[in-house]
């Protein structure tokens, strides 16, 4: 097992996600500025140019190159599941000089920032374990202006699921043009605060224009969808008609007296890549 080969595919996996748009949103992006015009189209326009751009070059599409998070789903089998944490922070930091990505974690105390895209707790990584001997670790770096906009409502059961809709549209039309628009929301509905919040990141990795298996969710997700649209926001917050690309809502069963609700806005730049990790130390970045 070469650590040295799997921090470099950690490298590669980053540079994926920053630099190489999904082609989902790319697609979303697309659609959109068919259906735009004026000052919206250029918008638009402007965002593809962008993206073809960092992709063509290998620069990251976005300056806030974000906190570097990780979704890790370990199979149980994988023999060096002590290595993994090692590797992806040793990623990060290769990543930082390499990609390059702008330091971006400070402490919150001090200001100081170590210049490495590391710090307590950060690297971020949400941990899942699931059968098989292979590792799949999601690259899923968050930029600040998008994060910035998440929300936790802890709202009175009694309001019920037409008062969670309420509160999504309220507060994506409060976050106006701040999260960089076109956005994609991801919400948690139930568990606890922490949970609500988790799910609604968690949200966020499944494509953009997949509708949730559950009928009745799809169909509020494409609810939100039009009713946040309909605010035109629109791209950039300059006015239009695509403020959001999507809505994805995740679910989890709550206490009687609890309906938390974890708004978590991801901005154009949706930043995904997925590598796997064999139980012989191959690796591929996809
Ligand atoms: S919100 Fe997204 S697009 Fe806007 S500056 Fe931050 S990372 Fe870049």
């Amino acid at each position: 097992m070469e650590n040295e080969s799997i921090e470099d595919g950690i490298v590669a996996l980053i540079k994926k996600a920053e630099t190489d748009l999904s082609s989902d949103v790319v697609n979303a992006l697309k659609k959109a500025h068919k259906v735009e015009q004026g000052i919206a189209k250029t918008q638009i326009e402007t965002i593809l140019k962008n993206i073809d751009l960092a992709r063509k070059s290998g620069r990251p599409m976005c300056q806030d190159t974000g906190i570097q998070t990780f979704f890790v789903s370990i199979g149980i089998d994988f023999p060096y599941i002590d290595k993994i944490k090692e590797w992806i922070v040793n990623g990060v930091k290769k990543a930082t000089k390499e990609v390059p990505l702008r330091p971006n974690t400070v402490d919150p105390f001090l200001g100081k920032n170590h210049g490495d895209n590391t710090g307590e707790q950060i690297p971020y990584i949400n941990w899942d374990i699931n059968d098989g001997t292979d590792v799949k670790i999601i690259s899923f770096p968050k930029g600040g202006g998008s994060e910035n906009m998440s929300k936790l409502g802890m709202l009175k059961p009694g309001v019920g699921i037409e008062g969670v809709k309420d509160f999504v549209v309220e507060e994506m039309i409060k976050a106006g043009g701040n999260p960089c628009p076109p956005t994609v929301v991801g919400v948690g509905i139930g568990g606890g605060a922490d949970l609500s919040l988790k799910l609604g990141k968690k949200a966020l990795l499944r494509p953009v224009g997949i509708r949730h298996k559950d009928k009745t969710i799809a169909a509020i997700e494409k609810e939100l969808i039009e009713r946040i649209n309909k605010s035109g926001i629109g791209p950039m917050g300059l006015g239009g008609k695509t403020t959001v690309l999507d809505v994805h809502i995740e679910k989890a069963h709550r206490h009687p007296a609890s309906l938390p609700v974890g708004i978590v806005v991801q901005c154009w730049a949706d930043r995904r890549a997925e590598m796997i990790i064999h139980s012989d130390g191959t690796w591929e970045v996809k």
